[in-house]
């Protein structure tokens, strides 16, 4: 994209670090919802700061959304100040959100009454990820928009599939993210047993991760966060339980019963209500630690 101008709007836990890679590549405008983020990403990288998302439309060949939900997204569109008001024919909108299939089709449609394409591209491989540009991104468009989008992704990303029409994209990473979940709370749960059990906790995942039981939880996550004790804050709980209430949405329209991302979003609910907005997404563990009296350390 070097040289053709880009616009990134929503500076959180992994959308500035996948804006400083792009603020490398060219040309780019950011806008937040808090201003002074988005100034301090500018003094700090090579962007320019707009006042509205109108603002930062305007000029960009292509426009990248990364906000909590599609809900977010779309509130966004309107208004004096809103994307529309800025997004010229011919641009295109990347939405990196991990949002719902059903408001992307509508962004789409809307989108496309004024000549502006649109792709659905959420993102996996955390915080960490978007650093160091190695994350997978997963994209929902026609052909020619996925064409197009590549190369901006690639500034983002190591690996960036089509994997199907607008709202692929955000179908797939909200199975993904079920997946997560299930995994968290059912490594979580194992482990206390097992350390109840008299089996250290590091000694237990030495043999699952050389085991059938292992995972991404089990020999990356649990490994670096919670045996340590670190437990950095790199993604909040809610998105997660978000992620896991599209699963549920999905599952419901395409008539797969679904209970165990059913129970996971329960638990994730549960969670959520416990442990308000800005725990991250392995307090989970946390709570069967602290429901099982039990620390999973070592
Ligand atoms: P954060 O909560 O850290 O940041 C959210 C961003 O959205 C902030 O820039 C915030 O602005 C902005 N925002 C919130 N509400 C509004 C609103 N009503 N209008 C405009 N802007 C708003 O989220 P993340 O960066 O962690 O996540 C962003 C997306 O990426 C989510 O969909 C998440 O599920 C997904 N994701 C996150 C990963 C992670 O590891 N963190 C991994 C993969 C996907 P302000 O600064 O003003 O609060």
């Amino acid at each position: 994209m070097s040289g053709r101008p880009a616009a990134f709007l929503g500076l959180g836990a992994i959308g500035a670090p996948m804006a400083a890679r792009l603020a490398r590549r060219g040309a780019l405008t950011v806008w937040n919802r808090t201003r002074s983020r988005a100034e301090e990403f500018a003094r700090a990288n090579r962007a320019r700061s707009a006042a509205t998302p109108r603002e930062a439309a305007a000029g960009a060949d292509v426009v990248i959304t990364c906000l909590p939900t599609s809900r977010e997204v779309e509130a966004l569109l309107d208004g004096p100040d809103g994307l529309l008001a800025g997004l010229a024919p011919g641009a295109l909108l990347l939405d990196c959100t991990s949002g719902d299939p059903a408001t992307s089709r509508r962004i789409a449609a809307e989108l496309a009454g004024r000549r502006v394409a649109f792709a659905d591209a959420p993102v996996s491989g955390g915080t960490n990820g978007a650093e160091a540009g190695t994350l997978t991104i997963m994209v929902g468009a026609d052909e020619t928009t996925f064409a197009r989008a590549r190369p901006i992704l690639e500034a983002m990303g190591s690996r960036v599939e089509h994997v199907g029409p607008v709202g692929a994209g955000h179908a797939l990473k909200a199975v993904n993210n079920a997946l997560l979940a299930i995994n968290i709370l059912a490594v979580g749960e194992a482990l206390a047993a097992a350390v109840k059990a008299g089996v250290p906790a590091r000694a237990a995942l030495d043999v699952i991760n050389v085991s059938s039981g292992r995972s991404f939880v089990s020999e990356t996550l649990v490994p670096e966060r919670v045996l340590t004790g670190a437990w950095p804050r790199t993604f909040r709980l809610a998105l997660l339980e978000k992620d896991v209430g599209i699963a549920r949405d999905l599952l419901r329209e395409t008539g797969i019963e679904g209970p165990v991302i059913d129970l996971a979003g329960e638990l994730f609910g549960r969670a959520r209500a416990a442990l308000g907005e800005s725990a991250d997404y392995l307090d989970a563990i946390r709570l069967i630690e602290s429901q099982g009296g039990v620390e999973i350390r070592g």
